[in-house]
């Protein structure tokens, strides 16, 4: 076992944190992980942990992989860096991109490597902009997005996502970002039907659009399921009334797949789950499973074309834009997501088998909505089962208790405001499946029972 007291110590001494009160970790010290295999976590104290969120959404072949270490450590020692810049490549990097065009839908042939889902983003953002310029409608550079969106955390990525709490650090977002509603229907469908807020909701970019003035607006960016927004399943109407918008006014779609992506939906692409034809998918997480920071931005034919045909030189990039130890990780991780089906086992074996049991969690008397597609899903907590419209107040503070004492009952989970969220690795087992349904249902009676004292 670990020194945890000195490591936590020593961490707060000089570590600060993303996504963290820095001084509450102080006081509390952080929680060390130590080790990891398959769906497993183990920390400092020798806890083991079901790890329900894959990470951070990106564990899509489980941990510990030893191929994937491998094909890493002999990339390494035959060429351990070299860049993609002026004209320059290496073998990963064109076999990863091939690899890419082959698993994307067929609009998709060519990719833009990044470091990161932020570094995608910060790629669409100038990438749209240089687009419309090219083909002489440089005056098109709005970019619509949504609120409680997330897309990353660079001045781009913030911009575009709609965390109020993220834009209020660093006065965002730029100029030239404009946020819509979400298809939130369990917070904000008020009396309206599902189907109903669908279309509402997405009619809100018509709304948008128009005040504007659609000779301003160059794209819109989504997830086909916001992630770190809550979860947020649309309902069956809200993407293809946006499809039919994007097309109307001929403005890009970028559908933002870094969580959806990669089998997460029990498709390849959560774009590919809701029908729709996006222009630019931004893809990180999944890609490499997490084991190597890699990203990416898929590229249509549509606007590749321009930039091949109309385009000079497009003055963007990364140092690690197509890193190769990174690519060999993300080849190795695909070929095993290849040879074991696991997209295939997302829908049709384990994606069903979880989701049954995870809607059974919606009878608890703390939970108002239970759902799941795919291997991602959401329970919203509410203090009056049956009335959707009264939230904890403050929201947050039940969310968070629930994520600790799931912790304690060996399952991460991650609070959203006031809903528990799961995203599993796509190996996860039945008997694992069980587990985590288990621990679930007993955070829930424990958090239930704490409230009441
Ligand atoms: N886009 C989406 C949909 C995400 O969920 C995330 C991260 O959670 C990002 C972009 C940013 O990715 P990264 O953290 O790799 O920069």
């Amino acid at each position: 076992l670990y020194p945890t007291k000195d490591l936590q110590a020593r961490d707060a001494a000089h570590h600060i944190h993303p996504f963290t009160d820095t001084g509450a970790l102080s006081r509390e010290g952080s929680r060390i992980i130590t080790h990891a295999e398959g769906v497993w976590l183990t920390d400092s104290d020798g806890n083991r942990y079901l790890d329900g969120m894959a990470g951070l959404w990106c564990s899509q072949v489980g941990h510990g992989r030893k191929e994937i270490v491998e094909a890493v450590h002999a990339q390494m020692s035959e060429l351990d860096y070299y860049n993609t810049f002026f004209k320059t490549t290496h073998p990963p990097a064109i076999e990863l991109a091939e690899k890419l065009a082959e698993l994307t839908p067929p609009q998709f042939n060519r990719v833009f490597f990044v470091g990161s889902g932020s570094e995608a983003n910060d790629t669409v953002f100038r990438m749209v902009r240089t687009y419309w310029d090219l083909m002489g409608e440089g005056e098109r550079k709005v970019i619509i997005g949504r609120w409680n969106g997330y897309h990353g955390s660079t001045l781009a990525g913030t911009s575009l996502g709609g965390m109020k709490a993220m834009h209020s650090q660093g006065d965002l977002p730029v100029p030239g970002v404009h946020h819509i509603a979400q298809p939130y229907w369990f917070g904000e469908g008020g009396d309206m039907s599902p189907d109903e807020f669908g279309l509402w909701a997405a009619r809100e970019l018509e709304r948008a659009i128009e005040e504007i003035g659609p000779e301003k607006v160059g794209a819109f960016i989504a997830e086909p399921v916001q992630g770190a927004g809550g979860v947020i399943i649309p309902p069956d109407t809200y993407w293809p009334e946006i499809s039919r918008i994007v097309k109307k006014y001929n403005i890009l779609l970028v559908a933002d797949e870094v969580i959806c992506g990669f089998g997460r939906l029990g498709t390849w692409f959560g774009s590919e789950y809701y029908g729709i034809e996006p222009d630019l998918m931004p893809i990180a997480k999944g890609l490499s499973s997490g084991y190597l920071p890699i990203g990416g931005v898929m590229v249509s034919d549509r606007v590749a074309n321009a930039f091949i045909e109309r385009g000079g030189e497009f003055f963007h990039g990364y140092t690690y834009s197509g890193h190769p130890a990174c690519c060999a990780a993300a080849i190795a991780n695909l070929e095993i997501m290849q040879r074991e089906k696991l997209v295939e086992r997302v829908a049709s074996d384990i994606g069903p088998y979880l989701q049954a049991k995870w809607k059974a969690l919606a009878e608890h008397p703390l939970v108002g909505e239970a759902r799941m597609v795919g291997l991602v899903g959401a329970l919203e907590l509410v203090p009056a089962k049956g009335d959707r419209r009264k939230a904890f107040a403050p929201v947050g503070e039940v969310g968070t208790l629930c994520r600790d004492i799931s912790f304690n009952n060996g399952l991460v989970m991650r609070a959203v405001r006031d809903s528990m969220i799961i995203s599993p690795p796509l190996v996860l087992s039945h008997d694992e499946a069980d587990i985590l349904v288990e621990r679930t249902q007993k955070t829930l009676d424990d958090t239930y029972q704490a409230l009441k004292r």
